[in-house]
């Protein structure tokens, strides 16, 4: 794997206070507090450098990508296959294994339609566990309404660990696909995917993980996970909106028939029929986001220069101090407990709403979430109709964390 520069330096000696200064937003106020942004899970704030890459794209070299000789178009397609080798680099994976789109969203549905629609009938089974975002959950229920397969949920133990004895029991013959998320966006849980993926594969079952929320915030080595596919999403990862990607196995892009059709998929078109585009190409019909990939490039070189390995470990700092200083407030109740989790918290307070503490907690420059996350049959399984989520980036600080206690127990006795 090519390690990130700064890997195994042990986070208490990264400047952490500089790496936020890259961080343009974080200056902001909100309703005349100092900003506290703790919804990374959402959607990550970007460095000045993926915000310059962009802008210097359409400000210098704005064009097409793969369809013009001129200087321009080259540059274009240029930067937009090097964040292709820039992202396969930092997954550990082959560039031309990895399809670009527009998230994870995609992603998972490129999987759905283009792997399982044609292959699975019914009798198959998806099994799928308790914690999938909505985007790992509704592409398999279109697949099992146009194909008379069934979607088997492996269900979590109360600390929101997933429960690995009942998942692998889950893995009978009629399983052919397991959809399982690396990190929980509501729970944290980060799930041994290695080992998942290495029980699917003894039985012959694919594997799809959803990478969201593991790709930002720890060293990810798609190779030695041994999935089929892996997804992820730019926008969490310090790049922009609109960017993402599959990774998958040579054998299954070169099977899988295309997804959408359109230009830059093909070889040649005639009347008589089309001959597609190689793996990746034949399943990036239409313009990309070329701006938004030349960021997402820049991005990626902004995390490997922070070093993923110290974003998790001050990540888990975090996490630790915002734990234990949420625990001493009474009535609190924290939604996953997994030992191995990261920097997210979902909680609820007794007596109080979870989106009316949201709003005041906004109205002291505090963001957080409320709401079911996109994962409504999680929050089910707890018998809660929202949560707060508190979800916490290496740009956070220890101050940030005490600030939104401050004013979480300020909402608390307003609402009390
Ligand atoms: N899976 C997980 C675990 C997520 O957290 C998210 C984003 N909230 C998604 C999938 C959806 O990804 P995208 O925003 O790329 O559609």
């Amino acid at each position: 794997m090519n390690l990130p520069s700064t890997h195994g330096i042990d986070a208490v000696h990264v400047d952490w206070a500089r790496i936020r200064a890259d961080f343009p937003l974080l200056e902001r106020t909100v309703n005349g507090k100092p900003l506290v942004y703790l919804d990374s899970a959402n959607t990550g704030q970007k460095p000045a450098a993926v915000i310059e890459a962009v802008d210097d794209f359409y400000r210098r070299h704005n064009a097409n990508v793969s369809r013009a000789v001129h200087t321009l178009g080259s540059e274009a397609t240029e930067v937009y296959e090097g964040a292709r080798k820039k992202l396969a680099r930092f997954l550990n994976v082959r560039a031309d294994e990895l399809v670009l789109c527009s998230g994870t969203t995609f992603a998972i549905n490129l999987v759905a339609y283009s792997w399982a629609l044609p292959r699975l009938r019914s009798g198959d089974v998806i099994l799928v566990s308790r914690m999938e975002h909505h985007a790992n959950i509704v592409p398999w229920q279109l697949v099992v309404q146009r194909t008379g397969a069934e979607i088997r949920v492996a269900e979590i133990l109360p600390d929101g660990t997933l429960d690995l004895a009942a998942l692998y029991a889950a893995m009978t013959s009629e399983v052919k696909l397991l959809a399982v998320t690396h990190v929980s966006n509501v729970l944290g849980t980060v799930n041994p995917v290695r080992e998942i993926c290495r029980e699917a594969r003894k039985r012959g079952i694919a594997t799809v993980v959803d990478g969201s929320q593991a790709a930002p915030h720890r060293p990810v080595d798609v190779a030695a996970i041994g999935c089929d596919f892996y997804a992820v999403t730019g926008h969490k990862m310090c790049g922009p909106t609109g960017t993402g990607a599959l990774w998958a196995r040579r054998e299954h892009l070169a099977a899988m028939p295309p997804f959408i059709g359109g230009g830059e998929m093909i070889k040649e078109v005639s009347f008589d029929g089309t001959v597609f585009n190689d793996p990746p190409h034949k399943f990036e019909a239409g313009t990309p986001n070329i701006a938004g990939f030349v960021g997402l490039g820049a991005a990626v070189d902004y995390l490997e220069g922070v070093g993923l390995a110290n974003v998790e470990a001050r990540e888990t700092e975090l996490l630790a101090h915002a734990t234990e200083e949420l625990k001493k407030i009474d009535g609190l109740r924290i939604f996953g407990e997994a030992p191995e989790k990261a920097a997210v918290i979902s909680f609820l307070v007794e007596g109080a709403h979870a989106h009316d503490l949201a709003t005041l907690l906004d109205l002291e420059g505090v963001a957080v979430r409320s709401g079911q996350h996109c994962a409504h049959p999680l929050l089910q399984y707890f018998g809660v109709a929202a949560t707060l989520r508190a979800s916490f980036a290496f740009y956070n600080t220890h101050e940030e964390i005490e600030a939104f206690v401050a004013a979480l127990n300020k909402a608390r006795k307003l609402l009390g």
